[in-house]
């Protein structure tokens, strides 16, 4: 039994794939338009598709077309389809920038030279074999470049297609030393037909990838959303839980403490009754803003519910907890909010804060101290800052 692998079927298979991926990544870019890079990959597909037809035209067309641009056509797609995917990682390499163009000038005058002037089939492809192969390896190449690239799933499978596929051209490249011409390209043997199996493993591999990393994308940016209150911009309660979760069980770890901070807009519903809604959102997300403009990157603001917003601070003991508040609490009460047409509007927020301490079962036993004192904060008259002292 013997396995038939007809050149010109592997070829139109291919030109099939390219065509119709290449078709698909357009379609997709178009819904998709915030993806870079996902146009140029298409192209690349096309280029590909584009190239095989030439190739499928040898003795029907002129040979600058079937064998010059045919062959230039398919490596600039493979080109084309990597730089498609560095635009879409946001991977930049600008060796390639110039390499790309001097191998595609390199591979069009030893195609020229070795068709015209002196036909012979062997070092065309020996070119052909050699630019594929380099092209496969810059490929590789970009995508090692990032340690947090590299290190997802699909990159490195990414990563193993271009080592494989340069492998084999590189292989192709080496035995076509001992390979006798072949009196016709389309009857060149197996490792013809092989090449065009990594050509269509390519494009496939290359094209699931890509959808594959734009779900992800759409993937992480929902779970965002939902971690985010729409109005404010600072974390939502559930977000808010999550943090608290992981310093509570880094404080029973590591034996360090967390602060947090309650705080509540004072008579907030009068801003809502004489000035209306809207006003009241804008002083929601100005006060937002207040908050996290004073805490360090790695703090957490969120919006706990209607006019109350939480804080946790990591690393953090009451000492400096109140000292959060007590600027946080001078800032707002000294902001003027402006409402058009002529109003000037100040308001004032109540803090109340407490931290971790040795025993405490869960977070949640710091977050209820932290309330009782913002409830002090309230009975004490508001626009002031009341500290559970730490055990
Ligand atoms: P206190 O000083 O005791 O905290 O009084 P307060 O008026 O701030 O508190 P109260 O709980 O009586 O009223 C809170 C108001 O916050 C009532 C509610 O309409 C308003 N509120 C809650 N969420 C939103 C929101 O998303 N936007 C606006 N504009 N108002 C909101
Ligand atoms: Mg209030
Ligand atoms: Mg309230």
């Amino acid at each position: 039994m013997s396995i038939q692998l007809d050149f010109r079927t592997l070829s139109l298979t291919l030109m099939l794939f390219s065509i119709v991926f290449g078709l698909g990544m357009f379609a997709y870019s178009r819904e998709h338009p915030k993806f870079f890079g996902i146009k140029t990959i298409g192209l690349g597909y096309f280029l590909i598709g584009g190239g095989c037809v030439l190739l499928g035209l040898r003795h029907f067309i002129h040979d600058f077309a079937s064998i010059v641009i045919s062959n230039l056509a398919i490596i600039m797609g493979v080109v084309l389809t990597y730089r498609g995917l560095f635009r879409f990682l946001g991977i930049s390499l600008p060796l390639e920038r110039w390499l790309s163009p001097a191998l595609l000038m390199l591979l069009a005058s030893v195609l020229y030279f070795y068709t015209f002037h002196t036909p012979d089939l062997i070092p065309r492809i020996q070119a052909f074999s050699t630019a594929f192969a380099i092209a496969s390896f810059i490929g590789a190449y970009g995508l090692l470049q990032h340690s947090d690239i590299r290190s997802r799933m699909v990159v490195k499978m990414l990563i193993g297609m271009f080592l494989l596929v340069g492998a084999f051209f590189v292989f192709r490249l080496l035995w076509s030393f001992y390979q006798l011409a072949p009196d016709d390209f389309m009857n060149a043997g197996l490792l013809s037909s092989l090449a065009v199996i990594a050509g269509e493993f390519l494009v496939i591999l290359s094209s699931f990838a890509t959808i594959w990393m734009a779900s992800d994308e759409l993937q992480d940016e929902l779970s965002e959303m939902a971690r985010v209150d729409p109005l404010t911009g600072v974390y939502n309660r559930r977000a808010f839980d999550e943090c608290c979760e992981i310093e509570f069980s880094r404080a029973l770890r590591s034996g360090s403490s967390f602060a947090i901070i309650m705080c509540d807009l004072d008579h907030f519903k009068k801003v809502n009754d004489q000035h209306g809604h809207h006003v009241g959102d804008e002083v929601l997300r100005r006060f937002a803003g207040i908050l996290k403009s004073r805490v360090r990157q790695h703090d957490v603001v969120a919006r706990f519910g209607g006019e109350e917003f939480v804080l946790l601070l990591a690393n953090n003991n009451t000492d400096q907890g109140a000292h959060v508040a007590e600027d946080l609490r001078a800032k707002t009460a000294a902001t003027q909010i402006a409402i058009p047409p002529n109003t000037d509007l100040t308001v004032s927020a109540s803090f109340g804060v407490a931290q971790y301490c040795a025993g405490d079962r869960d977070w949640s036993a710091v977050l209820h101290r932290a309330d009782n004192a913002l409830y002090a904060a309230k009975k004490q008259g508001r626009d002031r800052v009341v500290v559970v002292a730490s055990a």
